[in-house]
């Protein structure tokens, strides 16, 4: 039974071998679009909303996601428009020794430019620590706020969201 199935979560190997996650040397290009929508759902803003055309469903409607990183500018926009809170952005050159993740976020409030926040992996266990740098607040009903967190690097492939401290 996968992990997906067993705790509600996929494991980083499950993944790993899912057409959306990025490969090592994918995240050598900066910030980019990490897809985690391995559930063959018919479901495609992540396509339609990509201003690049990075992210390709096609048809039928229920392939799963795949990007072509190399087109992707780390916009946000498909992370904001996914329904699923699927995709977060990642970039793993943050400064020195940090990576700055951005994911989406539904719960009020939202937090601040400067907060504090935990980090938490896809089962909600806290992780680290982290600084909030960024808050990009909705502006419409179908889209989701995004929140960016620079924390200590080695934990890039574990971060997925945050609770409040
Ligand atoms: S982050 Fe922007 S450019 Fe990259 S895949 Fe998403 S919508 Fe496209
Ligand atoms: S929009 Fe989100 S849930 Fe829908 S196919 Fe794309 S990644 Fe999956």
């Amino acid at each position: 039974m996968t992990c997906l199935k067993k705790f509600g979560a996929p494991s980083i190997e499950e993944l790993k071998c899912s057409p959306g996650f990025p490969r090592d040397e994918d995240y050598r290009l900066g910030n980019i679009a990490v897809i985690e929508c391995v559930e063959q759902i018919p479901c495609n803003p992540c396509e339609t909303s990509c201003p690049k055309g990075a992210i390709k469903v096609g048809n039928p409607i229920t392939n799963l996601p795949t990007i072509d990183f190399e087109k992707c500018v780390g916009c946000g926009i498909c992370a904001a428009k996914c329904p699923g809170i699927a995709i977060h952005l990642m970039n793993v050159n943050h400064g020195e020794d940090k990576a700055l993740i951005t994911f989406p976020y539904e719960y009020f409030p939202l937090p601040e430019a400067g907060d504090r926040v935990v980090l938490v992996d896809r089962l909600g266990g806290e992780v680290c620590s982290g600084k909030v740098e960024k808050v990009t607040c909705p502006k419409s009903y179908d889209i989701t706020a995004l929140i960016s967190v620079s924390f200590d690097r080695k934990h890039y492939e574990n971060v997925i969201s945050m609770k409040r401290l």
